[in-house]
């Protein structure tokens, strides 16, 4: 039976994880933090990584902490709705709705159903040694493993990468992302809206929505800025900061910010997507491999939709799990690289300061809603929603 070591037990190596062991594969997960924590943020899944949530067999449990919201509506920063798709539209074109669930809460119910014995805590990964019979991790402990397969789960920063092919070459690019999630209760006046909502103003995007039923609001507020280049998750900054910013934008989203106590601040990098992501034995699955930018709000999902297509990968050539990997790359590689670059061109196409551009670039969303059925946004994007990572006849050839 082949042996697959995970490193980085985050969402997309959690996810690899039960897809593995469901198929058979034994596997093992080791992961850097003492425990299995998770920032405290929110993260939209598409319905590509519904499927991949529903054939590991969590979909229920994940629908059970998720948002509920009814539609999915994007807006001008003034208010003016550029687009309206309900949950129902949604579920009728790609067959199951998306969710919205705090990250926390995911990575419980991923980790719940991940065999017992399969984590182990406190393995700082700090190199790897891909060419040989087997493949071995290093640890920061000095401890060591060997496995057949190694895949770096390992994030955005990842050593397994760096181990592999070197360094990356991030490039800052002039936007910065604001984050706090926001209890309901705590916003003045009016509750606001617990749609999906998506709002373009000039040199920024602000993407709300509702987790656990409509008890918190996921705020992810993006804008341009050349000044503040720290690409940190969890450095703080005051709520003044962020009300500044955004003002002259929509009330009521000024109001919700008033109800944010922490909020976080973080300068966006982006990479180019790497030419390889094999050596030997070893491979990269999620951020490690593909990082983008949140524009999309997919990078969590592909890193759903690389865990189903290796355990396939794996499974179809059960005789040379080498040969397996080749499979899962050459599937998933295109694909991933694509969203890596469509992301970037959503940031600039939703940050237009010139007032005539985005009018039309809402035009252009009209038209493309009025003709094609398949693309409820308006941007061209229903390739993203419609991927199916589950199915055997997804990998390449
Ligand atoms: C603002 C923002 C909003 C986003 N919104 C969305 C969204 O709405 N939808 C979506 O799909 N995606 C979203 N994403 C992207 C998504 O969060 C990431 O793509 C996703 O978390 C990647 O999962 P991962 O498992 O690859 O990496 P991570 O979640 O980073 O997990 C990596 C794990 O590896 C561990 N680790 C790190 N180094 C080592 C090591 N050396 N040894 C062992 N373990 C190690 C870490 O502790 C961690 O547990 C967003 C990202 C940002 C920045």
């Amino acid at each position: 039976m082949t042996r697959v070591a995970i490193i980085g037990g985050g969402i997309g190596g959690l996810t690899a994880a039960n897809a593995l062991s469901q198929a058979g594969i034994e596997v093992a997960v080791y992961e850097a933090a003492a425990e299995l924590r998770e920032i405290g943020a929110g993260v939209a899944l598409h319905a590509n990584a519904m499927r991949v949530l529903r054939a590991i067999g969590v979909e229920d449990g994940v629908r059970k902490i998720a948002g509920r919201s009814e539609y999915a509506v994007t807006r001008n920063w003034k208010g003016r709705v550029i687009s309206k798709t309900s949950r129902k539209q949604q579920a009728a074109l790609f067959g199951l709705e998306s969710a919205t669930v705090h990250r926390a809460d995911l990575l419980d119910v991923l980790a719940d159903a991940v065999p017992e014995g399969v984590v182990t805590l406190g393995k700082r990964c700090v190199g790897v040694l891909p060419d040989g019979d087997v493949a071995v991790a290093r640890f920061a402990d000095g401890s060591e493993i060997e496995a057949d397969i190694i895949v770096g789960a390992d994030g955005i920063h990842s050593a397994v990468r760096a181990s592999l092919f070197g360094p990356d070459a991030p490039r800052f690019t002039g936007k910065i992302c604001y984050r706090s999630v926001i209890p309901a209760a705590a916003v003045p006046g009016m509750r606001p809206s617990s749609d999906n909502g998506q709002w373009l103003g000039p040199h920024g995007t602000i993407v709300l929505y509702p987790l656990r039923g409509e008890e918190l609001i996921n705020v992810v507020a993006h804008y341009d800025d050349d000044g503040y280049r720290h690409e940190s998750w969890i450095t703080e900054c005051s709520r003044a900061e962020v009300l500044e910013r955004y003002a002259g934008w929509h009330e009521s989203l000024l109001r919700l910010f008033a109800g944010g106590d922490t909020w976080y601040k973080w300068a966006l990098y982006d990479r180019d997507p790497i030419p390889q992501w094999t050596r030997g034995r070893v491979t990269l699955l999620g951020d490690a491999a593909h990082p983008m930018l949140p524009y999309l709000g997919q990078g969590a999902c592909q890193a759903l939709e690389d865990g189903a297509v290796l355990a396939t990968a794996l499974t179809a050539e059960a005789a040379d799990p080498v040969t397996g990997l080749a499979r899962y790359e050459r599937t998933r590689r295109p694909r991933a690289s694509r969203v890596v670059l469509t992301a970037r061109e959503r940031g600039l196409s939703n940050h237009l300061p010139s007032r005539w551009a985005a009018l039309r670039r809402d035009l252009s969303i009209a038209v493309r809603r009025r003709l094609n059925r398949r693309d409820p946004e308006g941007r061209g994007a229903g390739w993203l929603a419609s991927y199916d990572a589950t199915s055997p006849d997804v990998l390449a050839a």
